[in-house]
């Protein structure tokens, strides 16, 4: 089973060496000194880090999802609390969070470790968050054709933190809503009474299915 680090960006590999100049030239332009000790490997060091923070490029994210398989079941599924670390497009600063996407499904679904694989296919690029919640949203529609998709990403921004208007520990949440949750304010209500439930730090998505609408969560 794939971790992240299945997600490596060939192009980064292919033009290490270029990009390991470019990163010795900002130290220079920045002030500093590349030839200090400490910062002797440090191009080398970002080179192998942008392989893998921008993994995403290598996939297309709609393969992300893998095999999908005939189910009949046709209520409520959710995984939640999936780690993202991602790139502000903006500042090229990290931002990172938790996504919890929930969909019910038309008779077919996706591996549950498959939409861990999506997250990281879509949020190891640059990106804005809003993009992120979005693609995930229409790719679980556009793959699975699902009755209704629901897509919740919580965010910290470390360019929001670290400069400007800098509020640390402010969150961003962001939600997309596809198919019957767009109509259906009982389904919404559900999906973020869901999310809330058992709240606790930790890497583990967790998946609730739903008996009925109301249902009980196993
Ligand atoms: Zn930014």
């Amino acid at each position: 089973m794939g971790g992240v680090k299945d997600y490596m960006n060939g192009k980064v590999a292919a033009n290490r060496e270029q990009i390991e100049y470019h990163v010795e030239k900002i130290l220079q332009l920045i002030g500093e000194d590349p030839g200090r000790e400490g910062l002797l490997e440090t191009p080398a060091r970002v080179t192998r880090m942008y392989e893998e923070i921008f993994g995403g490029y290598s996939v297309d994210p709609r393969e992300a999802l893998g095999v999908t398989f005939d189910e009949s079941h046709e209520e409520l599924v959710i995984v939640k609390d999936i780690v993202y670390y991602s790139q502000c497009e903006h500042h090229m600063a990290p931002f990172f969070g938790k996504v919890h996407i929930g969909y019910i499904p038309s008779g077919r679904i996706a591996g549950l470790s498959k939409l861990a694989r999506l997250v990281e296919a879509v949020s190891r690029r640059l990106q804005v968050q809003e993009r992120i919640t979005a693609q995930i949203a229409d790719i679980m529609t556009e793959v699975l054709n699902p009755h209704g998709v629901m897509v919740v990403v919580e965010g910290e921004h470390l360019c929001m933190c670290a400069r400007g208007v800098k509020k640390p520990g402010s969150k961003t949440v962001t939600m997309a809503t596809r198919g019957t949750f767009r109509e259906d304010a009982a389904a919404r209500a559900e999906f973020l009474a869901l999310i809330k439930k058992n709240r606790r730090r930790g890497f583990a998505p967790f998946m609730y299915t739903a008996k009925s609408p109301s249902g009980t969560v196993k």
